[in-house]
Order: structure tokens, then C-alpha cells, then sequence
């Protein structure tokens, strides 16, 4: 890493958790190897998942529109805006907190992110990305039913409604997002993987699905011409033969290995593929990016070149 290099960090599921309380302390931790970044002089801009907590709101106005007359049934791309802007809310209060303590004055904000996707890509055919609360098989069903919802059975942890998970094409606030880094503003953005909304004329319109968070931030990485993406997740490095006795953990892969790996199916679609395949995308995107993945715990290390899976092109 570079004296000042620009970072886009991807936050996974653990570093948000599953509930107001719980994330509220959670973000406490997430800040540190943040700031560590800011700290030593990098440019950060920070990205973050939203599956339990957009399907926790999802649900909440969900099961209230039924109950009540008076609460209207809240689309999912609005639920995605508020789950933005929920995380953004704790993440950039942590964030400003940290730097303080630091005696740093930097300043912190959220762009609540509208991402371009195709209204004809192919993978609004096929629903696939899980979000919110695990059911059991008998209410899942009702679901299904009642609601016309696609669940699938999830790793073993009960039942999830899926969404499609379309392509980010572009994202519509990157001006805005570019000017505040260009001006030493720490930005948090494309939160979720951003609003989904394809063009129409002159206007963006929302349509229900997640976009992985793994490829916005590959993209908004690309748009802002960062040196690094960093993915931080909950395990330190990535693994082929993952889950088998034979396991072996990677420190590093070029472009064409981790696609010989992809092929040979080492990472799980919708967990480890997205990030792999994100990563591939923003090293090949132009000489001298690089991508790491690594866990949470493990980011102070994983930036200081000491731990994680790097993904270099040659
Ligand atoms: P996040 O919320 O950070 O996106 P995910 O659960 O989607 O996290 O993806 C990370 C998980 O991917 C890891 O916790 C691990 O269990 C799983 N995983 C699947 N395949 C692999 C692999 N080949 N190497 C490492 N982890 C893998
Ligand atoms: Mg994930």
C-alpha cells in the first residue's frame, strides 16, 4: 500500500449485525480499522451490505401495511433508501466518533445511492439473492402463497425470500460522491449495493431487487479510480477446497487463477463467488489495482500486506 492510496471497503454482514442495538455496537468496531486507513493518510470510501436489515424493514412495513389501513405497503427499493440510510446513520456516527478520538476532524456523510441496473437483465428471471429473516419450511410456504414471494432453503439456516441480483451498469450520484472524496470527505456509499433503479427518460425508477454489494463496489471503485478494493468479511482469507478436509487458504491469486478456481466451483455463488468475481473484475479494470479480501478482524493486518487473499493482475 502506497503512502495515499483511495480504498473502497466493502462491509459484510458482520460488521453491521442483525438488529439496531446490536449494529449500534458493532459499528464501534468496524470504525477502528477504518480510521486506521484515514489515519495513515488514505482516501476511504466505505460500501456496505443491507440483506438482514432491508428485509428487516421490508418485513416490519410489510406486516404493519396488513394490519393497519393506515400504513401503505412500502416498496422495496424505498425499503432499500431507508436501510442506507439507517447504516449510514450508525456507520458515519461511529466513524466520526473514532476520528475524534483520535483528535482528527474529518468529515463523514452518507449518499443515500441510486445504482443503475438493465430492467432486461436476464437475472430478474432467475431470483437468487436471500434477504432478511430465515422462516421455517411451513411459513415459508404461507409466504409463497400469500405474497408470491421466491424462498429458497439457505446453508442450512432455514428459509429466505430471494430477489434478483442484477448487474450495476453505473452509479447515478458518482459526481457527487467524486467530489466530496476529491475534497478529503469520508464517504459512505452504494450502501446494499445501492437503490436499483434503471433509466427511464429523465427519470430513475426503483425496481425490487438487491444488487450484490460486492460488485458495487467493485463498480463505484472503478468509477472513482481507487487503487484498492478491500472486502471485509468473516473469514480471513479465501479458500479452495473450502469446507473439505483438503482445505488450503490463498494469500494471493492472480486474475487467471482465481478464474481456473471459480471454474472448478472452490467459491459458494451468492457469499465467497460475488467477492472473487468483484475482485477479478476491479484488478482486470486497469494495471495496478488490487483487491483483498479479508475479515474484519483481521483488516489492520490485511492492509499492512501481513494477511487476506490478494487478487492481482500480473
Ligand atoms: P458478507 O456478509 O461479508 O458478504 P458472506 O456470508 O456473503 O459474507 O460471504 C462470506 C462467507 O463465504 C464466509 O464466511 C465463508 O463461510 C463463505 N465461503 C464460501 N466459499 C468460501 C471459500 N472458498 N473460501 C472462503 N470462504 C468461503
Ligand atoms: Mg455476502
Amino acid at each position: 500500500m502506497n503512502t495515499k492510496d483511495k480504498i473502497v471497503v466493502a462491509l459484510g454482514g458482520n460488521a453491521l449485525g442483525n438488529s439496531p442495538e446490536e449494529q449500534l455496537m458493532l459499528v464501534k468496531q468496524t470504525a477502528k480499522p477504518i480510521v486506521d486507513l484515514i489515519e495513515a493518510g488514505h482516501d476511504v470510501i466505505l460500501a456496505h451490505g443491507n440483506g438482514p436489515q432491508v428485509g428487516m424493514i421490508n418485513l416490519a412495513m410489510a406486516t404493519s401495511a396488513e394490519s393497519s389501513a393506515n400504513t401503505p405497503e412500502m416498496p422495496f427499493p424505498e425499503c432499500g433508501a431507508m436501510s442506507q440510510g439507517y447504516i449510514g446513520f450508525h456507520l458515519q456516527n461511529a466513524i466520526r466518533e473514532e476520528l475524534l478520538n483520535r483528535s482528527m476532524h474529518v468529515p463523514v456523510a452518507t449518499v443515500i445511492t441510486q445504482v443503475i441496473v438493465d430492467k432486461e437483465d436476464e437475472a430478474f428471471n432467475h431470483p437468487t439473492k436471500p434477504i432478511g429473516a430465515f422462516y421455517s419450511k411451513e411459513v415459508a410456504n404461507e409466504l409463497v402463497s400469500k405474497k408470491g414471494y421466491t424462498m429458497v432453503e439457505d446453508s442450512g439456516r432455514g428459509f429466505r425470500r430471494v430477489v434478483a441480483s442484477p448487474k450495476p451498469i453505473d452509479v447515478a450520484e458518482k459526481e457527487t460522491v467524486r467530489t466530496l472524496v476529491d475534497n478529503g470527505h469520508i464517504v459512505i456509499t452504494v450502501g446494499g449495493g445501492g437503490i436499483p433503479v434503471y433509466r427511464d427518460g429523465n427519470q430513475l425508477v426503483g425496481i425490487p431487487a438487491v444488487i450484490d454489494k460486492d460488485f458495487a463496489s467493485a463498480k463505484i471503485a472503478e468509477i472513482l479510480d481507487a487503487d484498492y478494493l478491500i472486502i471485509l468479511t468473516a473469514v480471513e482469507k479465501v479458500a479452495i477446497n473450502f469446507g473439505k478436509p483438503e482445505v488450503k487458504w490463498l494469500s494471493q491469486m492472480s486474475i487467471e487463477e482465481a478464474e481456473h478456481y471459480i471454474s472448478e466451483g472452490h467459491f459458494a455463488p451468492g457469499s465467497m463467488l460475488p467477492k472473487v468475481q468483484a475482485a477479478i473484475q476491479f484488478a482486470k479494470s486497469k494495471k495496478g489495482r488490487k483487491a483483498l479480501i479479508t475479515s474484519l478482524e483481521k483488516a489492520r493486518e490485511g492492509i499492512e500486506g501481513l494477511t487476506g487473499t490478494i487478487i492481482v493482475s500480473k
